[in-house]
């Protein structure tokens, strides 16, 4: 695990890379206000009675939205290759080719964050639902194929199909969300491929570069997602 020095340098085929921040660092950057529960990125939600800019409730103190989970994960990949600024269009991704067993554990890394991002989403849609918690616990169990989970799971929960809110959801942050989701699939299916038929060799240096470009536009989906479908109204 990386520490938490606001800089830190580090050593990439002996080329030096300075990257601002660890990904656990990035990730507990985004807070939610317990209140009308928007999540985003002001800090100054970390000092008391600061009020939330959208409900105005003064802050607690701070509460970071995503687990550790998923920044241990992250971190993961960040022992990897440096990870890139959230507040950056794009993510930066390695400067030179990952080495074979670097672009496979890029890329299992790559889909367990999607998965997990999506399994907490998916976790707060249900647990505010009608279902009977035997049935929460049915429509959480964990699939081979967690994009066509969360497309069969999606208009049940929030009225809207997964599509639209992919849609909608790139429009608003002006980013192209189903781009980044039509790679994750691609990636998910080559990840199963690997699983069972064990050829390591199959992950291309390309798509392991791909999975950083898509790395920080995967964490704000899910983030934009929150806040249409599970932000209170005010
Ligand atoms: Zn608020």
């Amino acid at each position: 695990m990386l520490g938490s020095q606001t800089f830190r340098t580090y050593q990439i085929n002996r080329v030096p890379i300075i990257s601002k921040d660890t990904w656990t660092d990035s990730l507990l950057g985004y807070y939610i206000c317990p209140s009308c529960e928007i999540v985003d990125r002001d800090k100054d939600r970390t000092i008391v009675g600061h009020p939330c800019s959208r409900c105005g409730t003064p802050s607690s103190g701070g509460i970071a939205y995503f687990d550790r989970t998923i920044c241990t994960i992250a971190d993961f990949i960040a022992e990897l290759y440096p990870m890139p600024d959230l507040d950056s269009p794009r993510s930066i991704g390695p400067s030179s080719h990952p080495s074979e067993s670097h672009r496979l554990a890029i890329l299992i890394f790559f889909c367990t964050l999607g998965e997990t991002l999506q399994q907490q989403f998916l976790e707060r849609c249900v647990s505010r639902s009608d279902f009977s918690p035997k049935i929460q616990a049915r429509l959480l169990q964990d699939i081979l194929h967690p994009l066509e989970h969360i497309e069969q799971l999606f208009p049940m929960l929030t009225g809207a199909t997964w599509q639209q809110a992919v849609t909608a959801a790139s429009k608003r942050a002006k980013s192209d969300f189903i781009h980044t989701l039509l790679f994750f699939k691609k990636v998910v299916k080559k990840k199963n491929q690997i699983l069972h038929l064990g050829n390591k060799r199959a992950v291309s240096s390309d798509m392991a570069k791909q999975c950083f470009d898509h790395m920080a536009p995967l964490v704000k989906l899910f983030v934009e997602l929150h806040n249409v479908y599970l932000a209170q109204p005010i």
